[in-house]
């Protein structure tokens, strides 16, 4: 793979800067029941980089002091981390709103069969990847069957109550472009997703559009395909300055399966400290007072977050 981290930098992207801190997304390691290609962290069955209890005591107990209200947690897929459950409930104890980024096709695994119950019963937001609501194009990126198994995965959360009237339980899907576009408008994607998955009998809440980076996997294709410095033009060129302010890493801090923390997920996929920090600072050594109005790190992929309609984990950031 080619590494494009140092065509990242420098950058003119404006300097921003931190505000409240209220999420904290967290990796709890790379293994995972698919497979995919275009996995940005590699994940697989035979990968063994999970987070240890030790790290997990230190991610509750930052909760606990930097008084945090959603915890977004990611893999591979999180619900295999065999402390799963107990982190869940740990941080619904605490007042805390959870978000699973479950790949849907967990939920159909022998062993999570009472899964969608568990997430269910602790109120945790589910956000869903599926690429597309055709089901040649999703098998050809996430691996054959794997669209069939993701309807059987919706339809057990909606079967639970998600996405369902007053529940209270979110469901919410997440859309990324193939290739080297920006993605379409989010509402009307959305519409289109909604029309052709009620015809499978599956509900959900919303559709979450968001940008590919140029980083990693992605990052490293359009450099293979000569198409890197086209790519950066095109974010550079639909850079929107009223999604500046909403970008996600003001208010969210992103930690790696070690408990090293930074900026977002994609600072943590290229491996940049926070700002101004030579080396990683692990969870446990950081006081949350030092975050606030602190200058974020910015490469050039952050063009990402505000090209178009913005992109962020919670998917575009303005309706245009
Ligand atoms: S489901 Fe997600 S984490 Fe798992 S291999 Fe695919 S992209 Fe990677
Ligand atoms: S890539 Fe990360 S650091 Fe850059 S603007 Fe987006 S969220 Fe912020």
């Amino acid at each position: 793979m080619r590494d494009t981290a140092d065509r990242l930098l420098p950058t003119d992207f404006p300097p921003i800067h931190r505000a409240a801190l209220h999420t904290l997304q967290v990796n709890l390691g790379y293994v995972c029941n698919q497979q995919c290609q275009h996995c940005h962290v590699n994940a697989g069955p035979h990968r063994t980089e999970q987070m240890s209890r030790t790290t997990l005591d230190d991610v509750l107990a930052f909760i606990r002091r930097a008084n945090i209200r959603t915890l977004d947690l990611t893999g591979g897929a999180p619900e295999l981390h065999p402390q799963f459950r107990e982190l869940v409930q740990a941080a619904t104890q605490q007042g805390v709103q959870v978000q699973d980024r479950c790949n849907l096709t967990v939920l159909t695994l022998p062993d999570q069969t009472d899964l969608a119950a568990f997430l269910a019963a602790h109120q945790v937001q589910v956000i869903a990847s599926l690429p597309c609501y055709l089901e040649q194009n999703v098998d050809q990126q996430r691996g054959k069957g794997v669209f069939n198994d993701s309807l059987t995965g919706l339809r057990q959360l909606n079967q639970q109550g998600y996405a369902q009237p007053d529940s209270g339980l979110q469901l919410d899907l997440v859309y990324n472009p193939q290739g080297a576009q920006l993605p379409p408008p989010q509402a009307a994607l959305e519409a289109d997703y909604r029309a052709q998955l009620a015809s499978y009998d599956v509900q959900f809440n919303h559709l979450l559009t968001l940008t590919n980076m140029p980083i990693q996997r992605f990052g490293s294709v359009l450099a293979a395909h000569g198409e890197f410095d086209n790519y950066l033009t095109l974010l550079k060129k639909a850079y929107q300055a009223e999604n500046l302010p909403a970008v996600m890493c003001r208010h969210l801090l992103s930690v790696d399966w070690q408990g090293y923390v930074y900026d977002c997920d994609f600072n943590q996929m290229m491996n940049m400290p926070l700002r101004n920090q030579t080396q990683r600072l692990h969870l446990r050594d950081l006081n949350p007072a030092d975050l606030h109005q602190r200058p974020i790190a910015v490469a050039e992929h952050c063009y990402g977050c505000t090209a178009g309609q913005g992109s962020s984990c919670g998917g575009a950031l303005s309706a245009s």
